[in-house]
């Protein structure tokens, strides 16, 4: 069957989309957005990136999905190409050394394994895995897990740079890494996502350790994850070297000797900027309105501790939908919510509304705490806010960064923003080695210093040349590595 000159074989096959207006075109013919004969339109999808055009379903698992996301993979921008970009502006400002950048540009190394994993029905799925190192010139690799069903070579690539960077902004002792696996974890049963986890980290073997690289939660992972990580590492080393090393992975759960703070710790980091950034802007954050992209760790944290600061959540947005209560929406009570029906979509106490509505909605403060490319040319000119606070890593590409600077609208980048997160792992993993353990009272005192600290150092280089934050932590990050390079020498 044709429409509009294109095959339902087509696009089932996964047809390369070059715009929405086609997709509108195709489906429009139906009469109603994404509907489909013998399908029922209900809601909006966030993984395809073509909202409210296409048709999505609700499997088993609860969670409300496209079914040609897959055909938006080549859609996607690609982050590792905007990370480039982002040095070479530096690289414009300050004129560092040419061999030093072309060292920085590169990754060091990229793993990508295949494997098995026995599924509960009996059948054998073979999954496919990436880690990738960028830089240790200033301590092993560190960096995140993502589980996602578009994660890439690329996109990990790009995380990986952007976790060398946030790592030398915030003098810790790590490099960058990053890692991830092709799933959408609700396609998996606890059992299923327990077996991925570990067959996983046996195919990463000894390119992971505690002295080497160090995983941490991501998107989609979480202290559990991270447990079974830990325990299948510590399974595959010799019986006396086991509690040696346990701080092969962080943000574990506590009494698996996670920190006090970890959880929460990117959201605080956030937190602690914005408030700085308000203290220095003369702004009062009590009755100040925020809304926040992705409610999950980040995000979720970031509103409930601006709860505190008497700041008022309007706006939420995350993978099933968003939603807006000009009266304030409770960010505990959101939570307690999300955590029993798996997203925002349906909450009662506010009503539901587009994305494009959604990021058109006057407040004053915006946290992007999801994925990466959200706010583009296009969309920075639907924003009505005074100040962006990158949670998520990636959210705004080069092109969105000009449109928030021309107009006039604050951005804290993300290698800064959410660099509370590699700051508290950083503790943890101290802890860890020194057998210590902090009170939340002393992770949090010591976070607010680090990142305060980052801050200002970023602060300084943006008025010393003019620019923008983002620019300057990157320069600011650079100059970090160029000095520990030109130090050492190249080997031989
Ligand atoms: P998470 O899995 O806990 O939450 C992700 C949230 O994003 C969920 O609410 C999900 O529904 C939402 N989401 C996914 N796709 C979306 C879409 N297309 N539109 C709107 N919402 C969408 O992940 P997290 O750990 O909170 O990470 C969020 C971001 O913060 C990522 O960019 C991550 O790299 C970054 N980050 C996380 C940490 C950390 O410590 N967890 C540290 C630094 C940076």
């Amino acid at each position: 069957m044709k429409k509009n000159g294109r095959s339902k074989k087509d696009r089932a096959g996964l047809i390369p989309i070059t715009t929405t207006k086609e997709w509108k075109l195709l489906y429009f013919q139906h009469g109603r957005p994404g509907l489909e004969e013998g399908s029922e339109f209900i809601g909006l999808c966030r993984y395809c990136e073509l909202r409210d055009i296409c048709a999505i379903s609700k499997p088993e698992s609860g969670v409300w999905r496209c079914k040609y996301y897959k055909a938006s993979v080549r859609k996607k921008t690609n982050l590792y190409e905007n990370v480039t970009r982002q040095l070479e502006i530096a690289e414009d400002i300050v004129h560092f050394d040419r061999d030093i950048c072309k060292i920085l540009a590169e990754t060091m190394n990229e793993l990508i394994v295949h494997f098995p994993v026995k599924m509960d029905d009996g059948n054998v799925k073979m999954l496919t895995g990436y880690r990738v190192q960028h830089n240790n010139s200033l301590g092993p690799y560190k960096g995140g897990l993502r589980f996602h069903p578009l994660v890439d070579i690329d996109e990990i690539r790009a995380l990986a740079t952007l976790m060398t960077w946030k790592s030398a902004i915030t003098n810790i002792p790590f490099g960058g890494a990053k890692g991830g696996i092709q799933i959408d974890p609700v396609d998996f049963s606890f059992e299923e996502l327990e077996k991925i986890t570990r067959r996983f980290t046996f195919a990463l073997g000894n390119n992971i350790g505690p002295e080497y690289d160090i995983p941490a939660p991501d998107v989609n992972t979480n202290p559990q994850i991270m447990a079974w990580i830990l325990d299948t590492y510590i399974s595959t080393v010799a019986p006396n070297e086991r509690n040696r090393c346990i701080h092969v992975v962080t943000g574990k759960p506590i009494e698996s000797g996670g920190s006090q703070g970890r959880n929460k710790a990117t959201g605080q980091g956030v937190v602690f900027l914005i408030e700085k950034w308000a203290k220095d802007h003369g702004f009062n954050l009590k009755g100040a309105t925020y809304m926040v992209q992705g409610f999950g760790n980040v995000g979720s944290w970031v509103a409930r501790l601006m709860k505190k600061k008497g700041s008022k959540l309007i706006a939420v947005e995350d993978v099933t939908g968003a939603i807006l209560n000009k009266e304030g929406i409770d960010a505990d009570d959101l939570a307690e919510y999300v955590k029993e029906h798996g997203g925002v979509l349906d909450y009662p106490k506010a009503k539901p509304i587009n994305h494009e509505n959604f990021l058109g909605t006057k407040v004053d403060i915006f946290i992007p705490a999801a994925l990466e490319n959200q706010i583009t040319a296009e969309t920075a000119e639907l924003l009505n806010v005074k100040l962006v606070a990158e949670g998520a890593n990636g959210p705004t590409d080069p092109e969105g960064d000009k449109v928030l600077q021309r107009r006039k609208i604050d951005v804290i980048p993300d290698i800064l923003c959410n660099s509370g997160g590699v700051i508290v792992s950083y503790f943890e993993w101290l802890q860890n080695k020194r057998s210590e353990f902090w009170d939340l009272e002393e992770v949090d005192r010591k976070l607010h210093k680090k990142i305060i600290d980052a801050y200002e150092r970023v602060l300084e280089t943006a008025k010393k040349f003019r620019i923008d934050l983002r620019t300057a932590a990157h320069i600011v990050a650079i100059s970090r590595l160029e000095i520990v390079y030109t130090e050492r020498g190249i080997f031989p």
